[in-house]
């Protein structure tokens, strides 16, 4: 099959990472005066893709100077050790919480396992293969690093994920935010505009985090976002506002019900319930049964992510007791 790609100008490409399913998971190739960087990798099914989408363009596998996962949750960066083995010249930059899960990817793929499955876990993601250490480059907040005349600033963004890092490119003045500006399925847009969730993944979902990390992307006055799930998105304060209010109540959700019997499933019926009044407000026209299916993992992986939440957050009032 042709890889599906969108190009955006600034020599920026949005190719499909074929998640699962068309629609789900992209990743991006910026290529600037002949040298190449990819930015997220999909996981080891996508990187056929990858290389296709090199040749149609004609760079060769040489011209890729970095490969850059946002964070290492295995939809971004599951395929990062198999890209990087056909990709000579390439460094692998990362979060510095992020790097040893890539160099050593035991710990990573037995949490995928658990939040996956270990069936789903094979069809959705193949094999994870480690990254030479000497090929890791940690960027720390506020690092920068040149591809070509290229500027790409990199800016730790918590909330998500502790090993999450947007990359900013001055070029387009736009963000490659991974999953710190939610998720925009295409699936949903509507006569609003694009329609913007949260994603609270399993584990370390952290929403006052989530907010500082917002406001720092917001200081650059960003035009473009670059979603993981799924594309370009252009309208960044509505977007935004939409976004901080979502994080804020799905955590009021997560705390109404943390006490309940049946806590999963009170959480997940409530994250449901406002998903229909969001959709409602913005008089979406398609089937809500059939959208909110298509929604399913997401809404579970949310799910799963506030309950890790609460527990964290019990065991920390209870360490505040003791102390
Ligand atoms: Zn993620």
């Amino acid at each position: 099959m042709d890889p599906v790609i969108y190009d955006y100008g600034w020599g920026i490409t949005c190719i499909d990472t074929m998640y699962v399913q068309p629609g789900r998971a992209a990743c991006y190739l910026i290529v600037q005066d002949n040298r190449a960087a990819f930015i997220d990798t999909g996981t080891a099914h996508t990187v056929p893709y990858l290389l296709e989408v090199l040749k149609s363009k004609r760079i060769p596998p040489e011209a890729v100077e970095f490969v850059i996962p946002t964070h290492v949750h295995l939809d971004h960066a599951g395929g990062a050790g198999v890209l990087m083995e056909k990709l000579p010249n390439a460094t692998l930059v990362i979060h510095p919480n992020g790097a040893r899960h890539l160099i050593d990817p035991t710990k990573l793929v037995m949490g995928a396992t658990e939040v996956y499955g270990a069936e789903n876990f094979m069809r959705h993601f193949g094999e994870i293969r480690a990254v030479n250490k000497q090929r890791v480059f940690t960027a720390e907040d506020q690092t920068t690093i040149k591809l070509a005349s290229r500027t790409l600033t990199f800016i730790d963004t918590p909330g998500h994920a502790r090993h999450h890092f947007c990359v900013y490119d001055e070029t387009s003045k736009g963000f490659f935010t991974g999953d710190t500006f939610g998720l925009s399925y295409k699936e949903l847009d509507n006569k609003n505009g694009a329609f913007i969730m949260p994603t609270t993944t399993p584990v370390q979902f952290d929403p006052d985090a989530w907010q500082s990390s917002l406001d720092r992307l917001l200081e650059f006055c960003p035009q473009n976002m670059y979603l993981t799930h799924f594309g370009r998105v252009t309208e960044i304060s509505r977007l935004a506002k939409e976004l901080r209010q979502d994080i804020n109540r799905y955590a009021e959700i997560a705390k109404l019900h943390a006490r309940e019997d049946g806590r999963g499933s009170k959480i997940l019926a409530s994250l449901t319930e406002y998903l229909h009044q969001r959709l409602k407000d913005c008089d979406f026209t398609q089937d809500i049964d059939v959208t909110t299916e298509f929604l399913r993992d997401d809404l579970n992986l949310n799910t799963a992510g506030l309950e890790v939440w609460l527990d964290r957050l019990d065991k920390q009032s209870r360490q505040k007791v003791n102390e």
